[in-house]
């Protein structure tokens, strides 16, 4: 198996193979990290700065963890704070900072392209840590090593995304990694958050939990990005929980066995019920966080092995 990447910029250029590699990696970090004694040495010697230019909790404190339990030196620019506010463009922050020779440069920026336009300007691996409404691909492998841990396997699932799809960068990286492992992927939404053209990307479309939830193994709940939103995409907060909220009455039409999910932050009685998200029967929500670091730690491993030994590809 190998992993033949410079860069972590989405799911879209991953082969399923590769996908698998990640999170075979991960499950042994999984262990790793349950061990009093945490720290690895795959990224001993290498330089991780993170660059967030949008808030972030778990993301930013994830890669973080991730980067120091395997011995990298991190830094966390605060770019809010930076120079940014300055005017100074992305690309200049980007060479300044390259001029200090990192060797891991974990990116967030609020527009779809900017972390791909950054790694064809720098000399040293990126990391998407998301990107406007394109992608977030550390949370579609997190999200998918926590269901193959839940489910014993990543193939052949019913899986559901509800909620706001239209602005939801996780959706996107979902649907295609959960798409490329032969995953039947079914979105429901109201019709004003659903992207035009969606259908394209293999998957059923609903406005209807009860019709859509049938028979899902997995529900992933989605935020509703009201700092993406310009307009009225939704009549009020209780009338979208009454449709879409997720509810132990409506997760009855899922299958018995169905585990929800949600990447957070969550908006507790207006995308999901606060119990629910609590009922460790039923909820993986920890259980995503906990796999966050390791599949971090994974990506940056692996990334790490293709800057030793460029020319090959990693063997795992
Ligand atoms: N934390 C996720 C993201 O950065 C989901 C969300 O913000 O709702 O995209």
């Amino acid at each position: 198996m190998s992993f033949s990447h410079a860069h972590l910029l989405g799911i879209e250029p991953l082969a399923p193979s590769e996908i698998t590699t990640v999170l075979d990696l991960a499950d042994q970090y999984v262990d790793l990290n349950r061990r009093p004694e945490k720290h690895a040495e795959a990224l001993q010697g290498l330089t991780q700065i993170n660059m967030f230019f949008e808030a972030s909790t778990r993301t930013q404190a994830s890669f973080e963890i991730a980067g120091q339990r395997l011995g990298a030196d991190v830094m966390n620019m605060a770019m809010q704070a930076s120079s940014l506010k300055k005017g100074e463009t992305l690309i200049d922050t980007a060479m300044t900072l390259n001029a200090m020779h990192p060797d891991l440069l974990v990116v967030r920026h609020p527009h779809s392209g900017a972390v791909d336009l950054l790694a064809q300007k720098v000399n040293c691996a990126v990391l998407n840590a998301g990107d406007g409404r394109h992608e977030h691909p550390t949370q579609a492998l997190l999200d998918a090593l926590t269901i193959r841990r839940a489910k014993g396997r990543l193939h052949r699932l019913n899986i559901a995304i509800c909620g706001d799809i239209a602005h939801s960068r996780v959706a996107r990286s979902n649907i295609l990694l959960l798409g490329k492992m032969e995953n039947r992927v079914r979105l429901i939404g109201p019709p004003t958050l659903m992207p035009a053209g969606i259908r394209d990307f293999g998957v059923e479309v609903f406005d209807d939990m009860a019709e859509g939830l049938r028979g899902a193994d997995v529900v992933m709940m989605l935020r509703l990005q009201r700092e993406r939103m310009d307009g009225g995409f939704i009549p009020s907060e209780r009338e979208y929980y009454f449709r879409y909220g997720l509810d132990a009455e409506k997760l009855a039409f899922a299958a018995p066995e169905a585990i929800v999910m949600h990447p957070g932050p969550m908006n507790r009685g207006v995308e999901i019920d606060g119990e629910l998200a609590d009922d460790i029967n039923r909820s993986v929500i920890q259980e995503q966080v906990e796999m966050g670091v390791a599949v971090r730690m994974a990506a940056m491993d692996l990334l790490a092995r293709n800057l030793r030994a460029p020319a090959e590809g990693v063997m795992v």
